[in-house]
């Protein structure tokens, strides 16, 4: 590596100051880095365990510079900043993952077109500019489809699935005048993810496949191994060192992939940083993926990925709290069970708040040891 690896006493810069932060910033302290964090908001879950917190738009491109020459590296948490911040930091700095990863993974258009150009399987997709498009797309890819905002969608946000040729103005005007992306539906048995690192020189690890399951469009619960076949996990690890190559990837990335009811798998979406179902590799495996992307983006020989014993997680979301402070006590009262809170004060209906993790023998007992805890709250 260019300049030889980013030494633990250095500094690490992180843009956004969620929980994916803050758990980054937490890692980096236990292998004696520094942390300062940039976002437009103070007291974030991330500042708050931080050396050094900096609340600036990201637009302010004097700020990021300044920040960027304060630091060893910058790496992110959030991936939608705008090209001209990276670009900005870029000039101080090593930025890794590097501008030209997030500006690809921040739209699903760019996305999905770099997919399909280097032949990772992809569900056919079409742009979506006006009401013409929308009914093209409809009669050639076919219904039923998912029509999505091509930037700033994450969890289910901004998206809609259109069932039938009557639905579909109402549909378009869901969008608001945003460009689109219509997605022929997949037909799919499980949802698993695989979040991999790559170093600079071409070094690679991914954790086990996970399986993921949802309610109400946002992650509910992970475990790992995924239940799938082990001939399928394995493909779904070489698309992802694929992805990762072909991206020329220096950090960590997440690739969210369906299993096809006819046994393909079809990627779904990338995520150049750690990702919510990598939560459970805290307590899970041998390395988290939270030190992982530190190691990659320091130039540190990658961590082993290895499972302890199965894993489960479990979100915590701010519903939990409608009858005020949920029972800890309660959820910690089986002592194979590990609570992780992100230090948020405000428990808004849908925000993720923290999670519970578990190891057991098989998914199964992870995944009830998770969800009964939940439940005890
Ligand atoms: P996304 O925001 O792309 O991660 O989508 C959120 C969720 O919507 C996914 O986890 C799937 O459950 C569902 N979904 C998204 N795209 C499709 C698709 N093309 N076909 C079927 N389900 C989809």
């Amino acid at each position: 590596m260019q300049g030889g690896p980013i030494l633990p006493g250095s500094t690490i810069g992180i843009l956004g100051s969620g929980q994916l932060g803050r758990m980054l910033a937490l890692a980096a302290r236990e292998l004696g880095y520094r942390v300062a964090i940039y976002s437009p908001d103070s007291d974030t879950p991330a500042g708050q365990v931080a050396d050094r917190e900096v609340a600036a738009p990201y637009e302010d491109l004097a700020r990021v510079r300044e920040f960027a020459r304060s630091v060893d590296v910058v790496t992110f948490e959030f991936e939608n900043v705008p090209s001209a911040t990276t670009a900005a930091a870029a000039e101080c700095a090593p930025v890794r993952p590097d501008g030209r990863v997030l500006h690809i993974t921040q739209h699903r258009l760019r996305e999905k077109g770099f997919l399909q150009e280097h032949g990772f399987p992809v569900t056919p997709f079409r742009r979506i500019a006006t009401l013409a498009d929308l009914e093209l797309a409809a009669r050639e890819l076919g219904l039923p489809a998912v029509l999505k905002t091509a930037s700033f969608g994450y969890d289910g946000k901004g998206q809609v699935r259109i069932g039938s040729a009557g639905e579909l103005s109402r549909a378009f005007e869901t969008l608001g005048g945003a460009e689109g992306i219509y997605e022929a539906f997949v037909h799919f048995t499980q949802e698993i993810s695989v979040v991999a690192a790559r170093t600079a020189s071409g070094d690679f690890a991914a954790f086990p496949v996970f399986e993921n399951s949802h309610a109400h469009h946002i992650l509910d619960v992970t475990f790992a191994p995924a239940a799938i076949p082990p001939a399928l996990a394995t493909q779904a690890v070489e698309l992802a060192r694929g992805i990762l190559e072909a991206l020329q990837v220096v950090g960590l990335l997440t690739v969210e992939m369906f299993v096809t009811t006819d046994g393909r798998v079809v990627v779904n979406e990338l995520a150049p940083r750690t990702h919510n179902s990598g939560h459970l590799t805290q307590d899970a495996c041998v390395t988290s993926q939270f030190e992982q992307q530190l190691r990659a983006v320091c130039g540190l020989p990658l961590g082993a990925t290895t499972l302890r014993g199965a894993g489960a997680m479990a979100n915590l979301l701010g519903h939990l709290w409608k009858n005020g402070t949920p029972d800890w006590v309660a959820a910690l009262g089986d002592p194979r069970v590990k609570l992780h809170l992100y230090g948020k004060t405000e428990a808004r209906i849908g925000r993720k708040m923290g999670h519970i993790t578990a190891c057991a023998p098989t998914p199964q007992e992870a995944v009830r040891l998770v969800t009964e805890a939940r439940g005890r709250l």
